[in-house]
């Protein structure tokens, strides 16, 4: 699926668009992988809060600042979000059972933009019985 981001950082909920993939494929049991295309964003699941969201984005600011030195500013100024998207990481699997994602009460899915505001993609693919 494709994603337009309107910031330069955010959290997007995704899980209602998930959930849709997990209906469509009839799957009962079985996997959902979720993995974006890019390398300066990420796929986490975590409580859909706003003061959380806020936290989360702040904590990666304060982890990773901005100019920073960092070697790969010398070619695309923006090695921040590179490095943020490695400590989330790209993809998340989830378990599937009676045809829905298990998820906690206050688990959620999250596309992050780290440099955005862009056109990203996300796959999400099924596999079950
Ligand atoms: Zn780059």
């Amino acid at each position: 699926m494709k994603i337009e981001t309107k910031k330069r950082i955010e959290l997007i909920n995704i899980t209602d668009h998930v959930n849709e993939h997990v209906k469509e494929s009839n799957v009962q049991q079985g996997i959902c992988v979720i993995s974006t295309r890019h390398t300066t964003s990420s796929i986490i699941v975590n409580e859909n809060e706003a003061g959380l969201r806020g936290d989360i984005l702040s904590l990666l600011e304060r982890l990773v600042p901005e100019n920073a030195g960092y070697s790969h500013d010398r070619i695309d100024d923006n090695a921040h979000a590179h490095l943020r998207a490695v400590l989330l990481g790209s993809s998340e699997t989830l378990q599937i059972s009676n045809s829905k994602l298990i998820l906690g009460t206050w688990q959620s899915i999250f596309f992050a933009e780290l440099d955005g505001p862009r056109t990203r993609t996300v796959d999400i693919t099924v596999i079950g019985k």
